[in-house]
């Protein structure tokens, strides 16, 4: 089965109720590839304006981060069931922000993902490592180790409800993007984990974005990489280039 392109946008704590209009605008008037699908992730305070002024088809809405509790006294978070109640049936998780700023552990972004797939929301879960552990060659083994936490928690059929996305926290809002090869590589060593601890199907069937840095220019020479099946875009996701980053392929 081909892997459809994938293309997220990750406002973070960005926007303004006329800034995600515009957004929105831009996006329903645009030409899309209808190759691709594409999902924007607003603050949680805009998800439904975001989705009622949306009018595209393959373009959905998505949370960057939902609790892992059912509904209760839980301050300030938000529910995979009233996500669902509000039309939401995508989230963000364990982006580096949250697991960095926010203290999320392997165990707590994978307790969340296993919630929100079971609860029938999709989830781009996010992995990478830092700079030092770059520099130190254990790239692989940090994705590895936040790899097996989610395995160990998620199986079957829940692998249908995830998107991977490959964030090497040194490349995310430094404008210094990841070289074709350095994505490609760690890409190929995800698909290689899947295929060796989850099963051939997942392995050749789960998408696995890259993001860090994607815009305008460099998304056509990433997306040409054999495991490189869409991007999750920070800052360009709030610029008119978002779409031609949607069409990397045209
Ligand atoms: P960036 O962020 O595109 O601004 O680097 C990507 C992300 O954090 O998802």
């Amino acid at each position: 089965m081909a892997r459809k392109f994938f293309v997220g946008g990750n406002f973070k704590m960005n926007g303004t109720r006329e800034s995600i209009k515009a957004i929105v605008k831009n996006l329903n008037e645009a030409q899309l590839d209808s190759n691709v699908e594409v999902v924007i992730a607003p603050p949680s305070l805009y998800l439904l304006l975001a989705s009622e002024s949306l009018n595209k088809t393959g373009v959905s809405v998505s949370a960057q981060n939902v609790y892992d509790k059912p509904d209760g006294a839980y301050t300030g978070e938000i529910s995979v069931s009233q996500l669902k109640d509000s039309g939401i049936h995508w989230t963000i998780l364990g982006h580096s922000e949250r697991r960095t700023i926010l203290n999320e552990t392997d165990e707590v972004v994978a307790s969340k993902t296993k919630v929100a797939v079971d609860g029938g929301v999709s989830v781009i879960w996010c992995c990478g490592e830092s700079l030092d552990e770059r520099e130190a060659g254990t790239t692989v083994a940090v994705v590895e180790k936040q790899l097996a936490a989610l395995a160990a928690k998620v199986s079957g059929a829940d692998w249908e409800k995830i998107v991977i996305a490959y964030e090497p926290i040194w490349a995310i809002g430094t404008g210094k993007v990841a070289t074709t090869q350095q994505a490609q590589e760690v890409h190929e060593a995800i698909r290689g984990w899947l295929k060796a601890n989850v099963s051939d199907k997942v392995a050749e069937e789960t998408r696995i974005l890259y993001g860090g840095s994607v815009n305008a220019k460099n998304c056509k020479e990433l997306a040409k990489e054999k495991d490189i099946d869409g991007f999750l875009v920070g800052g360009a996701s709030l610029k008119p280039e978002f779409v031609d980053i949607i069409n990397s392929n045209l």
